[in-house]
């Protein structure tokens, strides 16, 4: 197809063949409504593109489950390497013959006459409603004093950084230790070369607990089932950072004083720079027991849920866990004009890309206005987001019953536009 051609009339464009389009399709293939996925990339493209090469999910298999495709694995403990999750998605594409159209990329989406109008390198489509799920992570985000950082210093985002080999032998300074940050910081550490890691707010979880994987409790106790109008703070809940956690076949814990131990130096979180000198925030021993006692509460929830439904008898012990070591005298500036950092790895999150979305929904920080994936343009959805409906919205196995929601309202929107007024 040619942009010159007319444009191609289906009910629902999807946008993105990630796994939360393709459950999107998934359920509107179940209620009968012709669509179109169209994918710039391909099927599980973020998987592909995006992500570093030692890249684990940090969810066990047994949380890898997309609607009808459980995993069927021989490992219900383990993680999956990009690779698996790859094939995991590409095989569920297939299982439920999605409609995707790969190296399609949606260039506008405008809405006119009551119908959408979506532009794309390969052709136009016009179509009565649109469901976006082009990923929450699309873009890093990297704090704008960045441009000060002197040019002898390279820097890489999590979207560059494939393996410890690209960077240079001298110093690195990690900037975030969320899951992303503490895992780089471990593995460029392990690579020989020295680290910084740059600790602002965190969620310290342990990998195990009682036996258990700590996502089995999260799962099991119901708190990732909590629904986003029940969520007290929900823009906070939406902003919070992914907990430190990596998935190893040892399934070994990676909080601040696994990296500490490694030999990787904290400092606080890195506010400014200031005539070539990074300044960080003092203050880490209150960070670090925020983290220590959020944790603390978490696990003591657990604790609760395990006795009041009868399951301490299957498991281990409770445990706690020692405290988050401070170091002795964190450094609060760093001279970057001295040559000591070679490398800086921004691992401070991400956001999405909405540029090619000519409707107004999109707010001044750059999110979508939506109330539980219906956003403010009749006919219009969302999926993939942070808490979109539950806390696991954006995990692999939390867009089953977020889909299947938002689905439901899509078919009821047709069937209001269809009945006469
Ligand atoms: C580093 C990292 C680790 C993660 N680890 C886990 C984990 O362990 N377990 C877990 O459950 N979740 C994990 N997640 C969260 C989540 O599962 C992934 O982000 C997942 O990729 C989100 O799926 P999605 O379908 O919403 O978006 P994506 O997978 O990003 O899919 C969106 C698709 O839309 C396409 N697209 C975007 N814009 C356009 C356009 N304009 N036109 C056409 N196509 C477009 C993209 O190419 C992409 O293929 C992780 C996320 C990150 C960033």
């Amino acid at each position: 197809m040619t942009n010159s051609g007319a444009a191609e009339r289906v009910t629902t464009v999807v946008i993105g063949a990630g796994h939360a389009g393709l459950a999107a399709s998934h359920f509107l293939s179940e209620r009968s409504i012709d669509h179109v996925v169209l994918e710039r990339g391909e099927v599980a493209n973020s998987w592909r593109r995006e992500r570093w090469d030692s890249l684990r999910l940090l969810t066990p298999n047994s949380q890898a489950r997309l609607p009808g495709h459980p995993y069927a694995g021989p490992d219900p403990d383990g993680y999956m390497t990009m690779g698996e999750v790859i094939e995991f998605v590409e095989d569920f594409a297939s299982v439920s013959c999605a409609p995707v159209r790969t190296g399609v990329e949606v260039t506008s989406v405008r809405r006119t006459g009551g119908e959408y109008h979506v532009t794309t390198s390969r052709g136009d489509f016009r179509s009565g409603t649109v469901v976006i799920a082009s990923g929450a992570c699309n873009r890093p985000a990297v704090p704008g004093f960045s441009d000060a950082v002197p040019a002898s210093i390279e820097q890489l985002t999590t979207f560059d950084y494939r393996n410890p080999e690209q960077l240079d032998e001298g110093r690195v300074l990690v900037v975030g230790a969320s899951a992303t940050g503490a895992q780089l910081a471990a593995e460029i550490r392990r690579s020989g070369r020295p680290v910084t890691l740059s600790v602002g707010e965190h969620v310290r979880l342990p990998r195990t607990y009682r036996g258990r994987d700590v996502l089995w409790w999260m799962e099991a106790s119901g708190l990732w089932d909590e629904r986003y109008d029940e969520v007290e703070d929900l823009t906070r809940a939406r902003r919070l950072p992914s907990p430190q956690l990596v998935g190893t076949p040892e399934r070994s814990t990676l909080d601040l004083n696994a990296l500490t131990d490694m030999g990787v130096d904290l400092v606080g979180r890195w506010a400014a720079i200031r005539d070539g000198r990074a300044l960080f925030s003092g203050g880490l021993r209150n960070v670090f027991s925020l983290a220590d006692l959020k944790m603390q509460r978490l696990l003591d929830n657990f604790d609760e849920w395990a006795r009041i439904n009868g399951h301490d008898a299957h498991l281990d012990a409770p445990e706690r866990f020692a405290p988050t070591r401070v170091p002795e005298s964190p450094l609060l500036q760093l001279d970057l004009e001295r040559g000591e950092i070679r490398t800086v790895v921004w691992a401070t999150g991400y956001r999405p890309d909405y540029t090619w979305l000519d409707v107004d929904v999109v707010d001044a920080k750059d999110q979508l206005r939506h109330d539980g994936g219906v956003v403010e343009s009749p006919g219009l959805y969302a999926l993939g987001l942070p808490v979109l409906r539950r806390r696991k919205s954006t995990f692999i196995h939390g867009i089953e019953d977020d889909a299947r929601e938002v689905i439901d309202h899509l078919v009821e929107y047709l069937a209001g536009r269809r009945r006469p007024a």
